[in-house]
């Protein structure tokens, strides 16, 4: 059986370290679907949803096996749908991993087959967070350097 796995978050933007979990996924998985959903505690999105669509796909268009979609529904019905038996989420700190226990321990709840894959970041990508990117590029400054595109 095929080992499919789901990426899912906001990736507002998708940065360098996503890219980074998303390479080293294809190692353990034979299909990755990165999922840009709509977190509900951040409903306004910085960077355009359509946008960042387009720019994954360039990331990812030698690579088959990568894919991309946008969701508005619960990760582990969108699981289900693509017959994906994995999460995949990164790990960066303490602060990462007490949310993402409790959210990893209710998608089981919701669907008992669905495991979440916890990979811990690479040193050189610890630092990089959307959220800091999104600060740095509202006042101007230059962000290519953290995403593997350029917007
Ligand atoms: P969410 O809003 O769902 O947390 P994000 O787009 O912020 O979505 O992040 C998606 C996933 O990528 C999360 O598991 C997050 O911990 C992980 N992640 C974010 N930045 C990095 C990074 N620099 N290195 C490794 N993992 C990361």
């Amino acid at each position: 059986m095929k080992k499919i796995a789901i990426f899912p978050g906001s990736f507002d933007p998708f940065t360098k370290g996503h890219h980074d979990i998303v390479l080293r996924s294809l190692a353990l998985f034979d299909e990755v679907i990165i999922g840009i959903g709509y977190n509900s505690t951040k409903k306004n999105r910085y960077f355009d949803i359509d946008l960042m669509v387009e720019k994954i796909e360039e990331v990812y268009k030698d690579m088959p096996r990568v894919s991309v979609v946008v969701y508005n529904e619960l990760t582990s019905t969108l699981a289900k749908k693509y017959e994906a038996q994995f999460l995949v989420r990164g790990l960066r700190n303490t602060t990462d991993f007490e949310y993402e226990n409790t959210i990893s321990q209710m998608n089981r709840y919701l669907n008992g087959e669905l495991d979440t894959v916890f990979l811990i970041t690479s040193p050189q990508y610890a630092a990089i967070s959307s959220t800091v990117i999104r600060e740095v590029h509202r006042y101007g400054g230059d962000v290519d350097e953290f995403l593997p595109y350029s917007l």
